[in-house]
């Protein structure tokens, strides 16, 4: 902490990788684009998506000054793959983008935060973001780090920039769901000199560009629809600066909290569904979100997508598509615990983003500011008519 990170002697290999025939136009589509993103230049008899390499070092004759691939810990060509895939659909046809992927969505926060903070200087904070961004305040307060935080909603982290470095973004926020216009407060920090992250988990590339609103990274977790299957824990960060990218490889290397191989492998080829996984979840969730705020038991529906939800109007300026959690408040503690026991369709379980729907009651984890009844659901990929029924069915049986 005491000593800023400078850009790494390392190089970034994907120069290496670059192709190619066979990558995306900048005029395709979002579902043209992620079946092709990334892949290698064509080779007869190769596959399309090579496979995963597995290792902790690499042939390494001579002087490694530019060598693309020298220790499993700094660069992997399975990651490279990923990683380019990951900056295509974050910033298309920007040559300068560049992705480091991580272990999990936590080590991606944990590597921008505490790589570009110093003793002395002022990070702000959401107040209503993932739970685990406060234990991150309390250690990066420990190094002497001047944490400020504010709501989401309203832009209210305008109020907090003055002097600030960095300006931390979760839009839309976790669980709440509550949206900041991420342009106006982009130009706000950059105006005070603090570069500006969005944690892009919930909204995916597709659903929204934070470096086209003018953050200076996206970040997020590939745990959740960005991998879509419930199998994987992963993460990543985009951005267009060298030297913070490089700053931000070089934490990753010091900390160590790389993927694995398997895990890259496996995100990368998750992501060609990613068009077709996001835009059903965002129309069941859609379905799901008008059915539940039709119910009298049911108060604070929330979906970025859902017209009359506070986000929507800033969230259709800023987003492409609006993501699967929906979350909804029921009566008391017992009712939602007699809700999700009900539910033939959807698993109790936390995270987001999976192909299968799954709910839970965000009060059993204790860190969220939300009532006893609180529901957090992540709506999949299953026929919209089913869930409706489903979630009808177990309102009525919970209501006893
Ligand atoms: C899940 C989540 C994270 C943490 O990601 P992991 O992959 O679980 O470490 C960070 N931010 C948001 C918004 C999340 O939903």
């Amino acid at each position: 902490m005491s000593t800023p990170e400078h850009p790494s002697a390392e190089s970034s290999p994907r120069e290496e990788f670059a192709s190619t025939g066979t990558g995306p136009a900048d005029s395709d589509g979002d579902a043209t684009r992620v079946v092709r993103a990334g892949l290698p230049e064509e080779e007869p008899y190769a596959p399309p998506l090579p496979g995963p390499v597995f290792a902790a070092h690499y042939h390494l004759p001579g002087d490694p000054a530019g060598a693309p691939y020298a220790y499993g810990r700094d660069s992997n060509p399975t990651w490279t793959g990923l990683e380019r895939a990951i900056g295509e659909l974050e910033s298309p046809g920007d040559d300068r983008v560049e992705t480091v992927a991580f272990a999990s969505g936590m080590a991606a926060i944990s590597a921008v935060l505490l790589s570009q903070s110093r003793p002395g200087s002022a990070v702000v904070l959401p107040d209503d973001g993932y739970n685990l961004l406060i234990p991150l305040r309390e250690r990066l307060e420990g190094f002497g780090v001047e944490v400020r935080t504010a709501p989401t909603a309203a832009d209210a982290q305008l109020e907090r920039l003055d002097g600030a470095s960095l300006l931390w973004i979760e839009s839309p926020s976790n669980p709440g769901l509550d949206v900041c216009d991420i342009r106006r407060l982009a130009e706000a920090a950059h105006e005070r000199g603090a570069l500006v992250a969005v944690d892009n988990t919930l909204a995916t590339p597709l659903g929204q560009r934070p470096l086209a609103l003018g953050a200076d990274f996206s970040v997020a977790s590939g745990t959740k629809a960005l991998t879509g299957h419930g199998d994987v824990l992963l993460g990543y960060v985009t951005c267009r600066d060298p030297e913070l990218a490089a700053s931000v490889r070089h934490w990753r290397k010091i900390v160590g909290a790389i993927p694995g191989p398997m895990e890259a492998w496996l995100a990368h080829r998750s992501l060609a569904t990613l068009d077709v996984r996001t835009r059903r979840q965002a129309g069941n969730a859609l379905a799901v979100a008008e059915a539940l705020g039709a119910r009298p038991e049911v108060t604070g529906v929330r979906h970025p997508g859902l017209p009359g939800d506070p986000a929507h109007e800033q969230a259709a300026r800023q987003m492409h598509r609006f993501g699967c959690v929906v979350s909804f408040t029921l009566p008391d503690k017992d009712f939602a615990e007699r809700f999700l026991a009900g539910l033939r369709l959807v698993d109790d379980a936390t995270s987001f983003g999976g192909v299968r729907t799954t709910a839970e009651r965000r009060g059993r984890w204790g860190g969220d500011a939300v009532p006893e009844g609180f529901i957090r659901m992540s709506v999949g990929v299953e026929d919209a008519a089913d869930l409706v029924a489903d979630v009808r069915r177990a309102l009525d049986a919970a209501a006893g």
